[in-house]
């Protein structure tokens, strides 16, 4: 069996991150497609497509074919996947097994959907695998334990929250609250509070130079360019980190919400176990300035963001292929809800 190439995927609404066993993260390109409008071309996929969002003449559109988490657009993000899986294995005799993460309260049509997306692009079998889980191990967290962990995984689409022991979901929220609203929070504080109307990607820019949800001791700032409302002529305005802060309230107090109730029903042994462990954070999202201060001084509890935490989903889809190789009836053990096709 030595052939065939076990992958990791994770598929997920900013970004697509793929292992291969072995040899580790060998793929990391942002969801994108670009497309030819007249004849449904595949142009470009991934970071060269990414150059060209919001920057299209008619007759091109770019795609981001994961909302909120799960497959908007089916068609295309299958060719996604089967380009991303050809970059990183190339065209294998013998199919892979794919392993694909999901975020922890998508439904069974959803969970059908990525496992056909999977099959077309090219796997001999999908497993699914919940998002949280997979992120707890690759953060490094022996979650085989009688042990609670609580893990906040926040992603493009969604901002995942779960109580993890004995390698399950104990408790969970998935809510489509994560980086996106982040951005499109900028965008609205900036048209709101300068007038200036800025793009998706200037809004991703802004978010990672000088975005913050907590109070820093040096104040931040950068210059924003746009498009003047007043006068519909491009201009240019300075911001600063502490208006950031402002900006993203809404989207960081329902994260913050999320994170409560899922405290709130957590079992008292397990609550006891987070109090001590802490709490680890995951995903892209979560590299927002001081959000694991945040999280800290509203939670009580400790908080970590995980090394690499893009890097997270992915790594831990990839050591639980080694359970797959075990694995003796095609069920893989890890979580309650995963299943194959
Ligand atoms: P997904 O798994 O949903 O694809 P990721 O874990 O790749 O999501 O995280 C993507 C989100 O993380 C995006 O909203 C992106 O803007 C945000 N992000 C990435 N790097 C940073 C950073 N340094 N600071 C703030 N946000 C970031
Ligand atoms: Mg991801």
């Amino acid at each position: 069996m030595g052939l065939r190439k076990d992958i990791g995927i994770d598929l997920g609404t900013a970004s697509v991150e793929i292992y291969v066993k072995g040899r580790g993260i060998v793929l990391q390109e942002p969801s994108v497609v670009a497309i030819q409008r007249s004849t449904g071309k595949l142009l470009k996929v991934g970071t060269d497509a990414q150059t060209m969002l919001g920057r299209t003449p008619g007759e091109i559109i770019t795609i981001r074919p994961l909302r909120d988490g799960v497959i908007s657009d089916y068609d295309v993000t299958e060719r996604m996947l089967r380009d991303f899986m050809r970059k990183s294995v190339g065209v294998q005799i013998v199919k892979p097994r794919i392993i694909v993460c999901v975020p922890s309260g998508i439904t069974e049509v959803e969970e059908r959907a990525v496992i056909d997306a999977g099959i077309q692009a090219g796997a001999s079998k999908v497993y699914l695998i919940e998002e949280p889980v997979a992120a707890a191990i690759g953060a490094g967290i022996d979650i085989s334990q009688p042990d609670g962990n609580l893990v906040i995984d926040i992603g493009g689409g969604t901002a995942d929250i779960a109580v993890i022991s004995l390698s399950g979901v104990v408790v969970s929220a998935s809510i489509k609250v994560a980086g996106d609203r982040f951005d499109e929070a900028a965008i609205k504080y900036m048209r709101r509070e300068h007038g200036l109307l800025i793009g998706e990607q200037t809004a991703e820019e802004m978010k990672i130079a000088i975005g913050c949800v907590f109070p820093t001791e040096e104040e931040m700032s950068m210059k924003v360019t746009g498009r003047s409302l007043t006068t519909g002529l491009p201009q240019s305005d300075v911001v600063t980190s502490t208006e950031m802060m402002d900006a993203f309230e809404e989207p960081v107090e329902q994260i913050l919400e999320a994170v409560q109730q899922v405290l709130e029903r957590t079992p008292p042994e397990l609550a006891a176990d987070i109090a001590s462990n802490g709490i680890i954070m995951t995903g892209g999202g979560s590299l927002v300035r001081g959000f694991d201060r945040l999280i800290t001084s509203r939670t009580g509890i400790p908080t970590v963001i995980a090394d690499e935490p893009i890097l997270c989903v992915a790594k831990g889809t990839g050591k639980s292929l080694d359970s797959v190789h075990d694995m003796q009836d095609g069920t893989l053990n890890l979580s309650r809800r995963n299943r194959f096709g």
